[in-house]
């Protein structure tokens, strides 16, 4: 017997739905962009049960006549498309005309809809896909439609569907994307009766941040762009350094408009903080990239949310670099500006600019040193002057007088506090200082391997070396020694004088000056390892060359830092923390760990009980 028979056609649709419709927030991406494709600027989101309950989206959209508000409902039914030539320049979300129709075959689904040029709307009630009533209605020019107890009717998709909140915190991260996406349009989302989002018209991306985020995020936001010479153009609003998170969910990236996920493109961002953030620390970035739409696939996934790139390797790239470029212009204004404050003779800044106290209290957490409580402005307070404490509310700052409270030899030296005193050392680690802002911890290795970094980053020739008194001879394996060959000139830019020897041997004859004769052997497989890697994953020369520079940088600084456990006197440690205050980057070391902690006076305060 024959075993093979056709399906019909509503258990094909439905099949079919599962392609498009995975989840709620599926729904609710299909049915935003619909309304955006239809040119709203106004959208209302009402959410039930993480979306398992009810979806209804309002939109004031250009409507549908009573022919389209069937006909849409139709699969393979668009008005966006009418060959697949047109995919090529489609710049509107849909082209399928799959959404509705899926959507509607595993729902109940109540569609409103009247059209700009009509006097009523139309009303249809969709059960499973069929129109079950319909009628005449008064409605506003758009289109409102509501989604039902979706998958009611597949329960074995229904099972799969995750908790409530789980399935609300995809729609809520959805519709964050989207509302940055389109920072003119108006959206309202609300879950259960309670407004989640209400943000009016923004007139840029930076505006629409501040509706979405709540400070520190928004007070630190840097805007970057850049082009390059064929026609892609990137813009976009990101954190600064103070600003990390323990997960990628605030990094969003936009393809011409479209809202994509692309763990290639979010690394590029990522990377384009390496060296600030600390390792599983992450930024919010609202990346925008605008490209020919021949140079980008949008037609690759069943719900668009992944499209492919003609060139990935130069879209990462221009990313990295666009970030990168953008983040380390913001800090050298940010220490320009820090330079300027630190020798304006000014009045003590107790309180950032127009902060409030409670904003301040806020604040004033367990957190890694930030801009806004940098240490590049501070002097350490000359031991023979007294110390006396300026009270302001709950915090105290120390000040050096010298004489009346009001000579005008205090108002010099008040001009460059605050100031900061070593306390010690913790387990030959940390580097207590007592600061205005409270204690910091410093890790004298971290700081120091940054300190190193910089150094040997910032020389423009080749390094001075040191001839070896016995020259360091280097036995590799031949595959080794063969990477390493093709190669030695990156190390010779560093300041080593290597030769080839015989036998898969190197023999190096000098080093650069802070390297040590024992390092010699780590360097040079650090170099192997990198070389390998890069080849591996076919790296672009240019790219090349900076992961390997930065590999080698690290290494170097790592091994010639200060150790922890290292015992330090007290004027090393002040050499330390002066290096470290005017170096770039200080936040972090080379590997993104910090180096330095704030523990604020007032959680210290807070944590004995003296304050409430
Ligand atoms: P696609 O968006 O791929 O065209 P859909 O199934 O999502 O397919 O929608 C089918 C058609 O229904 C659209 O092409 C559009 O003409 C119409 N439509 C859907 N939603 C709306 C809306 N909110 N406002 C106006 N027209 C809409
Ligand atoms: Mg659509």
């Amino acid at each position: 017997m024959a075993l093979i028979k056709l399906l019909p056609a509503h258990e094909i649709q439905k099949i079919a739905a599962g392609e498009v419709v995975e989840r709620p927030a599926s729904v609710v991406k299909e049915l935003l962009e619909n309304s955006l494709d239809a040119g709203a600027n106004h959208i209302v989101l009402y959410i039930e049960d993480g979306g398992k309950k009810r979806i209804r989206i309002i939109d004031n959209g250009c409507g549908m006549v009573y022919e389209d508000a069937h006909a849409c409902l139709l699969p393979h039914a668009t008005s966006k498309i009418t060959s697949v030539h047109e995919l090529a320049v489609v710049t509107t979300f849909g082209f399928r005309g799959e959404a509705l129709a899926a959507i509607a075959a595993v729902s109940r689904m109540t569609l409103i809809t009247r059209h700009v040029t009509q006097l009523d709307g139309n009303k249809l009630v969709v059960v499973a896909g069929s129109v079950e009533q319909e009628s005449a209605v008064a409605a506003n020019i758009g289109t409102d439609i509501t989604i039902d107890d979706l998958f009611y009717n597949v329960p074995a998709r229904r099972k799969f569907l995750k908790t409530d909140t789980t399935e609300w915190r995809a729609i809520q991260q959805l519709v964050y994307a989207y509302a940055l996406d389109y920072p003119a349009c108006t959206i309202e989302l609300y879950h259960n009766n309670t407004t989640v989002i209400n943000c009016q018209h923004a007139e840029s991306l930076e505006q629409r941040i501040v509706q979405l985020f709540e400070s520190p995020l928004t007070k630190q936001l840097i805007n970057f762009n850049g082009t390059t010479d064929d026609d892609m153009t990137l813009a976009g609003v990101m954190a600064g350094y103070q600003y990390s998170r323990f997960d990628r969910s605030q990094i969003y990236i936009f393809v011409n408009n479209r809202w994509i996920k692309n763990h290639k493109l979010t690394a590029a961002v990522i990377k384009g903080y390496q060296n600030i953030l600390p390792q599983g620390q992450y930024p919010f970035a609202a990346v925008s990239l605008a490209m020919p739409t021949n140079c980008v696939d949008i037609n690759v996934h069943p719900r668009k949310e992944e499209v492919q790139f003609l060139h990935p390797r130069k879209v990462e790239t221009f990313i990295q670099e666009t970030i990168q470029r953008h983040l380390e212009q913001s800090l050298q204004k940010r220490v320009i500006q820090e330079q300027h404050r630190a020798i304006m003779p000014a009045v003590l800044p107790f309180i950032e600019d127009n902060q409030k106290e409670t904003d301040i209290a806020q604040n004033k957490q367990f957190v890694p040193i930030s801009y806004s409580n940098d240490l590049s402005h501070l002097i350490p307070i000359p031991q023979q002057q007294n110390v006396q404490k300026i009270e302001y509310g709950a915090s105290a700052l120390d000040v050096v007088t010298t004489g009346n409270k009001y000579s005008d030899d205090q108002q010099a030296v008040v001009s460059v506090a605050p100031l900061y005193r070593i306390i010690g050392q913790l387990d030959h680690t940390y580097i207590l200082l007592e600061t205005d802002e409270g204690l910091v911890m410093v890790d004298q290795h971290a700081a120091h391997e940054r300190i190193m970094y910089e150094k040997i980053g910032a020389q423009q020739s080749a390094p001075e070396s040191i001839q070896l008194l016995f020259p360091e001879i280097i036995t590799l394996t031949k595959s080794d020694y063969e990477v390493i060959c093709e190669n030695i000139s990156i190390l010779a830019s560093f300041g080593f004088d290597i030769e080839v020897w015989g036998n898969c041997q190197l023999r190096i004859n000098a080093t650069p000056l802070h390297v040590k004769q024992h390092m010699c052997k780590d360097i040079v497989a650090t170099l192997i390892t990198e070389l390998i890697e890069s080849q591996d994953a076919q790296v672009e020369a240019a790219v090349f060359a900076k992961k390997i520079h930065h590999a080698l940088r690290a290494l170097m600084a790592c091994k010639a830092a200060i150790k922890a456990h290292d015992v330090l006197q007290e004027h090393e440690m002040l050499d330390l923390i002066k290096q470290l205050f005017v170096v770039p980057n200080r936040l972090t070391c080379p590997h993104g760990r910090p180096t330095s902690w704030l523990m604020a006076t007032y959680e210290i305060e807070k944590k004995f009980k003296r304050i409430i």
